[in-house]
């Protein structure tokens, strides 16, 4: 990244891809309806993008099945694959400001960190699945002398993503990774608002290489576009990351139609637990603090419930709270910017109504609660802490999508987890201790798909993501994604 590069200028000179693309073109929808692309930056209209809809998807899906019958990309080597898909990563890499700054201007996060964090993480994820895509062995069961018992690993065939605003392309990646690797046919579907490096991203994966039809996108509303996929006859597999409601949609559209494969990456409410010993309390409070700051709170796995042990409370939460100032909104286009804006004013305004709930309940307002940077014309929220809460208020049990903390105080270790489990959510829990078996012993009780110990974010590509409970099934990242994107063939040969 050019160190001196003009975000502004950059903005300006943007020629946004704003249709479907279906089968290697760029199309309008059948319908010839467009839905308004907002900035929350400043409120301002991006583009007129593409309304898919059940034709749209249908068109979509036509296209992904031919493609997967042709078998140019299906029954293409490994290898072959493998080749093609180093060089989408390296397309997206060249093309690393471009789309960061799609996310940047569709979503509002700051740019810094969309393109050294969000970009860096996608051209990671196409490119690790890429090189494992040709070591991954079939098996050989143990039969008998006169039988051969193969097991082989198939692509489903047409597979469909739909994905949230928070991490447009990265949410995407982690489905389109795998399962392009595999060997399918993929149709995203990227959020309503933000559709924008989803629809540029295609074209690189077919200037890369990728035959037409294996690669589409129907950006168009959830309740038409989102729900066609959902309920359609030709889809195998539907990747989802969303909220839970969304996702139990999903579980009622599989049923209902062709029982397609159903895998979802849902909300969370992490807890994050602070033991009296914890080594270092300003890393502790440092992560507390960029736990839920972070991407405004907009984070699935955001550490939104602080539980801290009673005797180091005060002293800790006062420690949160001068990280919290490091937070405060910004240009989402200037590099120096830690948090940028909410996705849209809907999201802004729920989550200043969650603010105003928490203080009904009788929780503390230690810090922020207030929309800022109004004059911009975007939709800015201040970090906000709240102390003394109550695992039964509402801001300790709802998932708020936002930079408001709940903060709590446990008396032992059991009081610590009884809190932490007490939630409809798994996705993801932190503790920090100097202890190592109390870090394992917490660890094993804590229903979370994953446990960060003295961290609230550990873990790459390289290790598995997804949720207990209502937080979701199946597994983004490493190399069991593969299993949500191929079926097992067992061809049993006895001879002699
Ligand atoms: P959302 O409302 O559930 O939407 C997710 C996707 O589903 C969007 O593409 C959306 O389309 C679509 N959709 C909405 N209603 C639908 C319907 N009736 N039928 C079919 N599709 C539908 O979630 P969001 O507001 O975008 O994102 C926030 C949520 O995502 C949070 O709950 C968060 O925890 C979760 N999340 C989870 C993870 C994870 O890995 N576990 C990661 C990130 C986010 P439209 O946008 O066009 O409506
Ligand atoms: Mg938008």
């Amino acid at each position: 990244m050019a160190a001196a590069l003009n975000w502004h200028e950059q903005a300006k000179a943007l020629d946004f891809r704003s249709q479907a693309f279906i089968g290697g073109k760029y199309v309008p929808a059948a319908s010839g309806e467009t839905f308004e692309n907002i900035s929350p930056i400043d409120g301002k209209l991006l583009a007129r993008v593409a309304a898919c809809d059940k034709e749209d998807v249908d068109r979509a899906v036509k296209a992904a099945r031919t493609a997967f019958n042709k078998g140019a990309w299906a029954d293409a080597p490994p290898k072959q694959r493998k080749r093609t898909l180093q060089k989408f990563a390296d397309l997206i890499i060249k093309h690393a400001d471009e789309l960061a700054l799609l996310e940047t201007l569709d979503m509002g996060k700051p740019i810094g960190f969309a393109r050294s964090i969000d970009i860096n993480a996608v051209a990671e994820t196409v490119r690790w699945y890429a090189e494992a895509i040709d070591k991954i062995y079939d098996e050989i069961a143990p039969t008998p002398k006169n039988a051969l018992g193969m097991i082989t690993r198939e692509p489903l065939g047409v597979v469909a993503a739909v994905v949230p605003w928070n991490f447009p392309l990265l949410m995407a990646a982690w489905k389109f990774g795998p399962a392009l690797a595999a060997g399918n046919s993929l149709i995203l579907k990227p959020a309503e608002q933000s559709p924008l490096s989803a629809l540029r991203v295609a074209e690189l994966a077919a200037e890369a290489g990728i035959p037409e039809g294996v690669f589409n996108v129907v950006p168009g509303y959830g309740e038409t576009a989102g729900q066609a996929i959902g309920r359609h006859m030709d889809v195998d597999a539907v990747a989802f990351t969303g909220s839970t409601e969304v996702g139990k949609f999903f579980l009622k559209y599989s049923g209902e139609s062709n029982m397609k494969a159903v895998s979802l990456e849902c909300g969370g409410k992490t807890p994050n637990i602070v033991f009296a010993d914890t080594p270092n309390l300003d890393a502790a409070a440092q992560g507390a603090a960029s736990g839920i700051f972070f991407n405004s709170g907009q984070v699935c796995v955001a550490a939104s419930r602080l539980l801290v042990e009673e005797s180091i409370h005060d002293a800790f939460v006062e420690k949160v709270k001068a990280m919290a100032n490091i937070f405060q909104p910004g240009d989402p286009l200037d590099t120096k910017t830690m948090m940028g804006s909410m996705v849209d004013k809907t999201q802004m305004d729920r989550v200043l109504s969650y603010v105003e709930k928490g203080k009904k309940d009788g929780a503390s307002l230690a810090v922020g609660g207030r929309q800022v940077r109004e004059s911009s014309g975007g939709y800015y929220i201040e970090p906000t802490i709240f102390d003394g809460v109550a695992n039964d208020m509402t801001i300790a049990r709802e998932e708020i999508f936002g930079p408001v903390l709940a903060t709590l105080s446990f008396k032992d270790t059991d009081e610590a987890v009884k809190i932490a489990n007490d939630s409809i959510y798994g996705l993801q829990a932190c503790l920090w201790t100097n202890d190592l078996s109390k870090a394992l012993k917490v660890s094993r009780a804590l229903r979370a798909g994953t446990v960060n110990v003295n961290n609230v974010d550990g873990g790459g590509i390289e290790v598995p993501f997804g949720g207990y409970k209502q937080s979701g099934f199946g597994r983004d990242k490493s190399l069991h994604a593969i299993d949500k994107y191929t079926q097992l063939k067992t061809t049993y040969i006895t001879f002699g």
